[in-house]
């Protein structure tokens, strides 16, 4: 699957961007360094975008979950 051109609206801040770039800049400092099938970062304000259709819950729960590695990782530094 090509997802390349595929355009995301951050539902936090209404920043639109590319999906390849957020996998080849801010999706690059998460360990799963873009492979999350799941959840998308806005480069704009971080806030983790869930790609997959679920319900309002789960989509908090793994926007917490996506916000909560990335805040793992960057701490490393
Ligand atoms: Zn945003």
């Amino acid at each position: 699957m090509n997802d390349g051109d595929q355009r995301i609206v951050c539902s936090l801040c209404g920043f639109e961007f590319p999906m390849s770039q957020a996998r080849a800049t801010v999706c690059q400092t998460c360990p799963l360094h873009g492979q999350c099938r799941l959840l998308i970062k806005c480069p704009n304000c971080g806030y983790e975008n869930v790609l997959v259709q679920a319900p309002g819950w789960l989509q908090s729960l793994l926007s917490k979950a996506g916000a909560w590695i990335s805040a793992r990782k960057s701490r490393k530094k």
